[in-house]
C-alpha cells in the first residue's frame, strides 16, 4: 500500500514497497516501444492505462483521485526510478497542468468524470489558451462563451493547439465578461473537441510533423457544468501556483535531462570526437548546465518543503532549461558532424535521427508555454523586484 505523504524529505525506506512493484510492473510490462512509428502512440496509452490499473500512476494526487499520495521523497524516488526504467512518457502530456487543476479546483463531478480516463490515457486533453491576437498577452484572448440556459455558447478561435488532432477534451481560456475586460472576464472551460462546431487544422511544424492546430469554435454549445470555478474566475485559476506538482515535474525532468546528458557523452566517445577541444569544452558546458537545471530543481522543491511558493525558483527553472535544451542538441548535432542532415526517416540516421529530431523541436523550448523573453521580465519584476514593464498587467 502506498503511504500517507508525510512531507519528510528523509523517511523514504531504502527498498520502497512502491519501487518494488513498479519493478515487477515493467518485468511484465516492458518499455520498449514497438519498431513501427504508427504504433507507439496506441502502446503509450495502454502501458499507462495498466500502469493506473495497477495503482502505480500518479504518484502525487491523492488516493481518492486514483493517485498514490507519496510523499515528496516518495514521488523523487518514483520519478528516479521511472526515468532508470525508461517508461514512456504520459501520451496526453498536458494532463499535468489540467489534472492539478481539477483536483484543486474541480468539482466532486468533475473529477469524477474526467480525472480516471485521464489517466488512463483513455481520454487525451490539449490546452486552448493561445490566439492569434493573445499569446504573451494572454489576457487579451476573445474567444467568446456566451451563456444560453444551462450551456455556454462558444465561438472563436485558439492556435498553436498541441495534440489537438488526438485530443477529445480542451481546457480552454474563454472570454465571459465584456470585451476589453482582460483577466476579470475570463472563464475556465472544458470543451468536448467532438462537439457540433469545433473544426481542427493542423499545422506543420519545424520537423515535418503536424503536432499542433488551429481550432476554430462555431456556435459550439458547451455545458455551464463544465466550467471550473467561478465564471470570470478563470484567470486566477489559471494562474494559481501549483508549486507541488510543478517542482516534482521539474525533478522527473532533471532526471531525463541527466540520462542525455550522459547519453550525449557516450555519443561523442562512439564518434570518437572526444580529442577535439571544441567537443570537449562543449561537454563541458552542458555538464554545468545539467548540474544548473539540478541545482535549480532542488530550489523549487526546498521552497515547497519550507511551505513557500515555488513560483519564483520556477520561473528561473524554466528559463534555464528552455536555454539549455537548445545548447545540448546544438552540441548533439556538432558531435555528429555531415551525419545530423539525416532525418528520422533516413534508415542511416545515428540512433534512429534523435538528435536532429531533438535540435528541430528544441527551438521551440524558448517560445511554448511564455517565451523566454517573457520569462525574464517575469523573473525582473517578480523575482528581482525591478520595476513593471510598460503596459503589462499580467
Ligand atoms: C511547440 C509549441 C507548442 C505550443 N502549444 C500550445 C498549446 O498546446 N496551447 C496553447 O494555448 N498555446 C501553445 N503554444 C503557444 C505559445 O504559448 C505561444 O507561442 C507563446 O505564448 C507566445 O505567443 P505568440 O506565439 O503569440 O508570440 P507573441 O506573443 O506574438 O510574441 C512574439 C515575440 O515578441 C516577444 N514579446 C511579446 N511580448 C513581449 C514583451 N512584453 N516583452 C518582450 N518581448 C515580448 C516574444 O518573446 C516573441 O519573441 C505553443 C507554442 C509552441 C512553440
Amino acid at each position: 500500500m502506498p503511504t500517507q505523504s508525510s512531507g519528510e524529505q528523509d523517511t523514504l525506506p531504502a527498498t520502497a514497497d512502491f519501487l518494488d512493484r513498479l519493478r515487477a510492473f515493467v518485468r511484465e510490462h516492458p518499455t520498449k516501444p514497438p519498431r513501427e512509428r504508427s504504433g507507439r502512440l496506441a502502446w503509450a496509452r495502454a502501458w499507462h492505462a495498466a500502469l493506473a490499473d495497477a495503482r502505480l500512476a500518479a504518484p502525487g494526487w491523492p488516493l481518492d483521485a486514483g493517485g498514490m499520495d507519496l510523499s515528496l521523497a516518495e514521488q523523487i524516488a518514483y520519478h528516479r526510478e521511472m526515468t532508470r526504467l525508461r517508461a514512456p512518457k504520459h501520451p496526453s502530456g498536458l494532463m499535468g497542468i489540467v489534472a492539478p487543476t481539477l483536483i484543486k479546483h474541480g468539482t466532486a463531478d468533475q473529477k469524477a468524470r474526467f480525472l480516471g480516463p485521464m489517466l488512463r490515457a483513455d481520454e487525451m486533453w490539449c490546452q486552448g489558451f493561445s490566439e492569434p491576437g493573445a499569446g504573451s498577452d494572454l489576457p487579451a484572448l476573445s474567444t467568446r462563451a456566451v451563456r444560453d440556459g444551462d450551456t455556454y455558447v462558444v465561438d472563436g478561435q485558439k492556435v498553436w493547439t498541441s495534440q489537438a488532432h488526438l485530443a477529445d477534451w480542451m481546457f480552454a481560456l474563454v472570454r465571459t465578461g465584456a470585451p476589453g475586460s482582460r483577466q476579470d472576464g475570463i472563464s475556465y472551460l472544458l470543451i468536448p473537441m467532438t462537439a457540433p462546431g469545433v473544426t481542427v487544422r493542423p499545422l506543420r511544424d519545424i520537423a515535418g510533423g503536424t503536432h499542433f492546430a488551429e481550432v476554430f469554435f462555431d456556435a459550439v454549445r458547451v455545458p455551464v457544468a463544465n466550467r471550473v470555478g467561478e465564471e470570470n474566475g478563470g484567470w486566477a485559476i489559471a494562474r494559481t501556483s501549483l508549486g507541488h506538482e510543478r517542482a516534482t515535474a521539474f525533478l522527473a525532468d532533471e532526471f531525463r535531462y541527466r540520462r542525455i546528458v550522459d547519453e550525449l557523452a557516450e555519443l561523442a566517445v562512439c564518434r570518437g570526437v572526444c580529442d577535439d577541444p571544441y567537443i570537449r569544452q562543449g561537454l563541458a558546458h552542458i555538464e554545468a548546465g545539467v548540474r544548473a537545471v539540478a541545482a535549480n530543481s532542488r530550489r523549487a522543491l526546498d521552497a515547497v518543503l519550507d511551505d513557500r511558493d515555488p513560483g519564483a525558483a520556477a520561473s528561473v527553472n524554466r528559463l534555464v532549461r528552455a536555454e539549455f535544451d537548445q545548447r545540448l542538441h546544438e552540441l548533439a548535432l556538432r558531435v555528429l558532424g555531415p551525419d545530423a542532415v539525416l532525418g528520422s526517416r533516413e534508415p542511416t540516421a545515428p540512433e534512429g535521427g534523435r538528435w536532429t529530431y531533438g535540435y528541430l523541436m528544441s527551438r521551440s523550448s524558448t517560445i511554448g508555454a511564455g517565451t523566454a523573453e517573457i520569462q525574464r521580465n517575469t523573473i525582473a519584476e517578480r523575482v528581482l523586484g525591478l520595476p513593471k514593464e510598460y503596459g503589462t498587467d499580467g
